[in-house]
C-alpha cells in the first residue's frame, strides 16, 4: 500500500489520478480508473452542454461506487462555453472532487466551498500554485514541461518543478508530466509528490473510448513524438507529432502568424475525429512526452495494479540495495 495525504484526501486506494483529457474523459474510462483504485476524472467540456455533463456524471455513477472527479478547464477556446453553468451542473450532481485548470479557480471557489467540493487545481508554475492555495484549494497538480496539453510558458520539467512546488506549498502536491510507470512514480514520491497524474498513459488503455489506431500509434512512439504549438501565441500546447501539428509549427515559424492562420488546422472538433475514426492525420491530438514509455494497451486495472506493485518492488528492492 502506498499511502499519502492525497489518498486520504480523496479516499482512494492508490496515489494515482487520471488527468482531465478533452475528448477522452468519458464515463467508461473514468469508472474503470476509479474501480482500479485510482481517481478517475470526467472532462466537463467534452460534454456539449451542462445538461449532458449531468447525464455523464449519472452514467459514471452507474458504473462505479468509488470516488471520481470532474475537470473544469478555462483556456482560450473557439466557442467559449458557459463555464458557470458547467460548474452548477457539477455541484448539482453531488460531485465532491473537481480538477480546475487553465486559469485561477478563484471565481468558482465560493460555489465549490458551499457544496463541500474538494478542489485540486492544475497549474504550471509555483506562483500560480501559491495563488490557488491562498484561495482555498485542497491540493495542487503541478504540470511539468513534459505534460500533454498546455504546459505553460516557463518550460520547467517535473524533475525541478515538482520539488519546488512541494517545498513551497502546505497543501499536498501531485506531479503531472512525464509520469507513466513505476519508475517515474517512485521518482515523483521521492521528489515530494503525493500522487501522480497521468493522462497519456490512461489514453492507451482498453477502456479509453478512443480509436484503436491511436492507441497502437502511441505504443510505437518515442521521446521525439510530440510537437509544441501555439508557442508564439502564449498558449503553448504539447500534441502528438503528425502532419497537421508539423504544419502549425511551420506556419508559426514565420513569426507573424495569428490564431486565425491556424484555426482550421487546430480545431478541437477535428482532433475529436482522430479519436473517433482513427485517421491519425485528420487533426491535432494531445500527448505528453511520456508517450515514449507507453508500450502496451492494458486494462486500467491491469495497468494500475502493475504500476503499484512495481513501485513497491522498486522501493523495497532497488532503492534498499543501493543503500551502503
Ligand atoms: P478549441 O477547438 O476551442 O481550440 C483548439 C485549440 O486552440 C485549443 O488548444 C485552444 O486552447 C486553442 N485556442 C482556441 N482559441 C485560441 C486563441 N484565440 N488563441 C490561442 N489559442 C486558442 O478547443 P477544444 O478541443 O474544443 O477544447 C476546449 C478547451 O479545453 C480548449 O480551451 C482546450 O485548450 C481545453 N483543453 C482541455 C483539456 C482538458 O483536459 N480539460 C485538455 C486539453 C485542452
Amino acid at each position: 500500500m502506498l499511502k499519502t495525504r492525497i489518498t486520504d484526501l480523496f479516499g482512494i486506494e492508490h496515489p494515482v489520478i487520471q488527468g482531465g483529457m478533452q475528448w477522452v474523459g468519458y464515463a467508461e474510462l473514468v469508472s474503470a480508473v476509479s474501480n482500479a483504485g485510482a481517481l478517475g476524472i470526467l472532462t466537463a467540456l467534452t460534454q456539449p452542454t451542462p445538461e449532458d455533463l449531468t447525464k455523464e456524471i449519472a452514467r459514471t455513477r452507474e458504473m462505479t461506487d468509488k470516488p471520481f472527479g470532474v475537470n473544469l478547464t478555462v483556456l482560450p477556446t473557439i466557442n467559449p462555453p458557459p463555464y458557470e453553468e458547467y460548474a452548477q451542473a457539477i455541484v448539482g450532481s453531488g460531485v465532491k472532487i473537481v480538477e480546475t485548470a487553465g486559469r485561477s479557480p478563484e471565481p468558482f471557489m465560493e460555489l465549490f466551498k458551499e457544496y463541500d467540493v474538494k478542489v485540486i487545481h492544475k497549474c504550471t508554475s509555483v506562483r500560480h500554485a501559491l495563488k490557488a492555495q491562498s484561495v482555498g484549494v485542497s491540493a495542487i497538480t503541478i504540470d511539468g514541461f513534459e505534460c500533454a496539453g498546455h504546459p505553460g510558458e516557463d518550460d520547467i520539467p517535473s524533475l525541478v518543478l515538482l520539488p519546488q512546488a512541494a517545498e513551497a506549498l502546505d497543501v499536498p502536491v501531485a506531479g503531472c508530466g512525464g509520469f507513466s510507470d513505476a519508475k517515474s512514480m517512485v521518482a515523483a514520491l521521492a521528489l515530494g509528490g503525493e500522487a501522480i497524474v497521468m493522462g497519456t498513459r490512461f489514453m492507451a488503455t482498453k477502456e479509453a473510448g478512443i480509436h484503436q489506431n491511436v492507441k497502437e500509434k502511441m505504443t510505437e512512439a518515442d521521446e521525439l513524438s510530440t510537437n509544441l504549438m501555439f508557442r508564439t501565441m502564449h498558449n503553448t500546447a504539447r500534441v502528438f507529432k503528425n502532419s497537421v501539428s508539423d504544419q502549425v509549427v511551420e506556419i508559426e515559424s514565420s513569426g507573424s502568424a495569428t490564431f486565425e492562420d491556424v484555426k482550421d488546422l487546430v480545431a478541437g472538433q477535428r482532433g475529436r475525429k482522430v479519436f473517433e475514426e482513427g485517421d491519425l492525420e485528420h487533426g491535432i491530438w494531445s500527448a505528453g512526452i511520456s508517450v515514449a514509455r507507453v508500450k502496451d494497451v492494458p486494462s486500467c486495472k491491469e495497468m494500475v495494479s502493475r504500476l503499484v506493485s512495481e513501485a513497491e518492488a522498486i522501493i523495497d528492492g532497488r532503492l534498499q540495495s543501493v543503500k551502503a
